[in-house]
């Protein structure tokens, strides 16, 4: 990422930036594509910064696929999908609900309850269903001590700790 721009006033921090890749993976052939099709801006909350709330103002691509016709938008490693905050603000929001109640983070934060909601039933979610599949692979490992049933059992759990 590159920043091109930003602004800075006593309670909040612009940063204006893109990345500095000039391709992107289409996520159903997996080809690269340099086609550009437009630019969008997509704006979201990261963790704030010197006591002021930040807001990045991505400049997002959307490219065309020659291999499979398809258009697709860049996706960026630091957040979901049609995510709104960055992944390490959302965690942060999180560890803040485990220890105050969600409203006290929604204002503390300045974020709606039941965005604050949302994201910490997905990380808690998240959190048991890890749980639950590390209690098979210890099942697994006692009744069938085979070395076979336990790797493929792990392979199982690493493609699944990706989705
Ligand atoms: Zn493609």
């Amino acid at each position: 990422m590159w920043v091109s721009d930003y602004s800075v006033s006593d309670k909040e921090a612009h940063i204006y930036c893109e990345s500095v890749k000039d391709s992107g993976t289409c996520p159903v052939c997996q080809n690269e594509s340099h086609s550009i099709q437009m630019y969008q801006e997509r704006t979201v909350r990261d963790m704030a910064l010197l006591g002021r709330k930040v807001f990045l103002h991505l400049r997002s691509r959307q490219f065309y696929c020659q291999d499979c016709g398809r258009y697709f938008n860049e996706s960026f490693e630091f957040l979901d999908k049609n995510g709104t905050m960055t992944i390490r603000y959302e965690q942060y929001l999180y560890f803040l609900s485990e220890n105050l109640c969600i409203s006290d983070v929604s204002v503390k934060e300045d974020i709606a309850w039941a965005s604050v909601q949302r994201i910490y039933c997905k990380y808690a979610e998240r959190q048991i269903s890890g749980r639950a599949v590390w209690h098979q692979v210890r099942y697994l490992l006692m009744k069938y001590p085979s070395k076979r049933v336990v790797k493929i059992t792990l392979v199982y759990w690493l493609i699944w700790k990706q989705v």
